[in-house]
C-alpha cells in the first residue's frame, strides 16, 4: 500500500495507474475510521482495480465554533485499517498540502445545500464541495463511494458531479450500525454512556418511521412528529426531522414509498448526531 501526503506525487501515482489501464476508486474520510468507512472500501474495490482512500480532517467544512481542533485523529490505526481492507493507496495530507494560506476559490452548490444541515452549518457544503472536487481533480477517479449516513452530502456531491461534468460514477453505500441500531461515526468518540444510550433514541425514531410506512402511514407532518417525540424523549432535541423526497431533498407532505427519506439531526448539550432512513 501506498502513502501519499503530497497532491502531486499522489496525482502521478494515479495517472500511472490510468495508463496501466487500471480504473481508479475513491474513498473520502476524515480518518478515525470505522466499519463503515470500511465499508465503503470494500465497495470501492468491487467498482475499481485499486482504490485510493483519503484521510483528511478537512478544515474547510468546520465553522469556528465546531469541532476541528478536537476531531479524533488517529492516523497510525486508520493507515493499518485502509491495509486491512487492501486498499491501495492512502492520501495523508496536511492543510498545508491541500490549501494554499491565501486560497481563494471555492465550490458551491446553492440549491440542496441550503437546508437541513446547510441550515445549521451554512459554510459545511461549501467546505465539503471544495475539497471534494479537489480529491477528483487529484485522484480523476471513474468511481467514489460515499456513505448514505451523510445522505444530503451524496445528493450534493452528485449535484455537483452533474453540473460540473465529472467523468465519476457516485456510489451511495448504506448505513453501517452498531448491533444495537446506533449509526457509526467517528463523533460517537465524543458520547458518554449515558449519551449513547440515549441516543439510541435517533434510529429507534426511525425505525418508528419505517414501520409506520410499512403499516400504511403516509402522512409526512405524523411521521415527523411522532419521531420528534422519540428523540425528545430521550433527551436529544430535533435541530431537524424532515421528510424530504429521496432526490431532490424538497420536503413533502405524503410519503412515497421507495422514493422518500426522513433525515434528523439531533443534540443533546453540545454533541450532535445525525441520521436517516429511506422510507
Ligand atoms: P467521515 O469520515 O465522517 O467524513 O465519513 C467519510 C465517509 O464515510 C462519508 O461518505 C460518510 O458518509 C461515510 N460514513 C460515515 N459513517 C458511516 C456509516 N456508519 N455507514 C456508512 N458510511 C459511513
Amino acid at each position: 500500500m501506498e502513502t501519499f501526503a503530497s497532491p502531486e506525487e499522489l496525482h502521478a501515482w494515479c495517472a500511472a495507474q490510468k495508463r496501466l489501464g487500471r480504473a481508479i476508486g475513491l474513498v473520502p474520510t476524515m480518518g478515525s475510521l470505522h466499519e463503515g468507512h470500511l465499508s465503503l472500501i470494500r465497495a470501492a474495490k468491487e467498482k475499481a482495480d485499486v482504490v485510493v482512500v483519503s484521510v483528511f480532517v478537512n478544515p474547510t467544512q468546520f465553522a469556528p465554533n465546531e469541532d476541528y481542533e478536537a476531531y479524533p485523529r488517529r492516523e497510525q490505526a486508520d493507515l493499518a485499517l485502509c491495509q486491512g481492507q487492501g486498499a491501495d493507496a492512502v492520501y495523508l495530507p496536511r492543510p498545508a498540502d491541500m490549501y494554499a494560506d491565501d486560497a481563494s476559490t471555492w465550490v458551491t452548490e446553492t440549491q440542496l445545500a441550503k437546508t437541513l444541515e446547510g441550515a445549521e452549518r451554512p459554510t459545511h457544503f461549501r467546505g465539503v464541495c471544495t475539497v471534494v472536487a479537489k480529491l477528483f481533480n487529484i485522484v480523476q477517479p471513474d468511481v467514489a463511494v460515499f456513505g448514505q449516513k451523510d445522505f444530503q452530502q451524496v445528493a450534493v456531491i452528485r449535484r455537483m458531479v452533474r453540473d460540473l461534468n465529472y467523468p465519476i460514477q457516485i456510489i451511495r453505500a448504506p448505513i453501517v450500525r452498531d448491533p444495537d441500531g446506533l449509526a457509526k461515526s467517528s463523533r460517537n468518540a465524543y458520547l458518554t454512556p449515558d449519551a449513547r444510550t440515549a441516543a439510541l433514541s435517533l434510529s429507534k425514531a426511525l425505525r418508528g418511521a419505517q414501520a409506520a410506512v410499512a403499516a400504511g402511514e403516509r402522512d409526512a407532518a405524523r411521521l415527523e412528529a411522532d419521531a420528534r417525540a422519540v428523540t425528545t424523549a430521550a433527551g436529544w432535541l430535533p435541530d431537524y426531522v424532515q421528510v424530504v423526497d429521496a432526490e431532490t431533498l424538497i420536503p413533502i407532505q405524503t410519503v412515497l414509498p421507495g422514493a422518500s427519506a426522513m433525515l434528523l439531526a439531533c443534540r443533546r448539550g453540545n454533541l450532535r448526531l445525525i441520521d436517516n432512513t429511506l422510507l
